[in-house]
């Protein structure tokens, strides 16, 4: 059976930056499931499994406008640091809800100076070419609940 829409994809996979360091990767014996086609993965990965089997192995290297978007410098702003004070232990790296131009959103903390802070709305893997090494573990029809949903039950998916 090989990949189409709709269907129950379990891929091994890691995921590396330009440096070749690995940013994530599928747990040991317990690949990823996800159903095809309904935007679960990154655009630039779901068209590169298109057509594959269980089996197949793939290395694919994909440009931030099929990943997680170009970076946008638009999306960085400095607050005060009153404006974050519902969070306890405020520190670099952090992920927080904050209000912003596009709405709430997550946001990163990359910079604290004195009382100022720099927060990202980018996604922390926009602008990277991400290379991804996949193994197609399995293929199969997905059930109708699975369908209704939009993701995958069971094992490697959602459980309900
Ligand atoms: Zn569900």
């Amino acid at each position: 059976m090989s990949i189409t829409q709709d269907q129950v994809v379990s891929i091994h996979y890691t995921l590396a930056d330009d440096a070749g360091e690995i940013l994530d990767h599928s747990a040991e014996g317990a690949p990823l499931a996800y159903l095809h086609g309904r935007g679960n993965l990154i655009p630039g990965l779901e068209r590169e499994l298109t057509g594959k089997s269980a089996g197949d192995r793939l290395r694919v290297k994909i440009p931030p406008a099929d990943g997680y978007g170009e970076y946008d410098a638009a999306l960085v702003q400095r607050v005060p640091r009153r404006a974050l004070k519902g969070v306890a232990d405020l520190r670099v790296g952090m992920r927080v809800q904050a209000q912003t131009a596009q709405g709430a959103r997550t946001v990163t903390v990359t910079h604290i100076i004195g009382d100022m802070i720099t927060l990202d709305g980018n996604h922390p893997l926009a602008g990277k070419n991400l290379t991804f090494e996949v193994q197609v573990a399995e293929v199969r029809s997905a059930t109708a609940e699975e369908l209704s949903h939009g993701h995958v039950h069971g094992p490697g998916g959602h459980h309900h």
